[in-house]
């Protein structure tokens, strides 16, 4: 069976999806779409375009829309958030990655997305390019970005340094912009912070805030809860700075700091200034 898979421009998680379509077996096809987002007119011109294949997406908020539209009109069961794909069977995740499900899918082809960094990337494929008629289709016509201030957003930040219930209060975070600020980045939070006040939810990582997938990412008093890694686990490099050494938080850490990180963060900062010569 051949698969044709749905690319979002300069996007790398497109680009995993590919690679999930290429587990696949068979021969892969590509296309782009042009023009407003409509996505049940997205979803009808991707159907025409795989004929009788397989089809594959990125597991965004918009690769998720599609492939759910395309499963609606064409009355068959959607995997998303796809893991692994063992012929009919599948692993995907489920409650944003903090838990894995084996499904069978009882379909003649398969609609799949690609879990968020479950695979590597492809080499860009060539692809076509599909141009819907959307009109009269439901258009999505304007997203409207929170307004962060002129500070960097926590989803585009190149590194996150992100505080948890050790932090102690909303004024402890003042250590942690600092660091933030002298690495152009942003700050994150886990839910005990949200939910304390400390922090708007905006600022919150996890399977109910924010996915980051930043260069590095500093967890600051965070113990390390599977609905808090949901969110960071897409971070190239981890730091952690923790005071307990058993936290969960140190399993998935590149680099561990044991202690107060009341301590640790400002020696931190101090460094980089000298270093730094600010
Ligand atoms: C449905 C559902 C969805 C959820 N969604 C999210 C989500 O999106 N994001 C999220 O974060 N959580 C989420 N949670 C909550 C999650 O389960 C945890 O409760 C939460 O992540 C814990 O936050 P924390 O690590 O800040 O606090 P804690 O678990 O209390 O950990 C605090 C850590 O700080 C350390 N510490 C304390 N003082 C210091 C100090 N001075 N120096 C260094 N270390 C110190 C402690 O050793 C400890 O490890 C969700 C839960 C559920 C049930």
């Amino acid at each position: 069976m051949s698969a044709l898979v749905f690319l979002e421009p300069n996007d790398e998680l497109s680009l995993q999806a590919v690679t999930l379509a290429q587990s696949l077996g068979g021969e892969v096809r590509a296309v782009t779409i042009d023009g407003p987002f409509a996505p049940s007119a997205w979803a009808g011109a991707l159907i025409e375009a795989a004929g009788a294949d397989d089809i594959v997406g990125p597991g965004t908020e918009r690769g998720n829309e599609i492939l759910a539209h395309v499963a609606a009109q064409l009355d068959l069961p959607m995997a998303a958030n796809v893991t692994e794909v063992r012929g009919d069977e599948v692993t995907r995740q489920r409650w944003g990655g903090s838990l894995l499900e084996e499904a069978r899918i009882h379909a003649e082809r398969r609609l799949l997305t690609a879990a968020p960094f479950a695979f590597a990337p492809a080499e860009a494929p060539a692809a076509e390019t599909l141009r819907p008629d959307v009109n009269g289709a439901v258009q999505v016509l304007e997203h409207v970005a929170p307004d962060t201030g002129g500070k960097i957003s926590l989803a585009d930040a190149k590194v996150v340094v992100s505080g948890g219930r050790g932090v102690g209060s909303s004024e402890g975070f003042a250590i942690l912009e600092e660091l933030a600020a002298l690495l152009e980045g942003a700050v994150g939070c886990s839910r005990v912070v949200t939910s304390a006040g400390w922090r708007p939810h905006t600022d919150q990582v996890g399977q109910t805030g924010t996915k980051v997938s930043p260069d590095l990412y500093i967890a600051c008093g965070i113990s390390g809860a599977t609905q808090h890694i949901a969110g960071c686990k897409g971070a190239k490099t981890l730091l952690a700075i923790n005071d307990d050494p058993e936290a969960t938080i140190f399993n998935h850490a590149d680099y561990a700091v044991i202690g107060n990180l009341h301590e640790i963060v400002p020696a931190i900062t101090a460094e980089l200034r000298k270093v730094r010569g600010t």
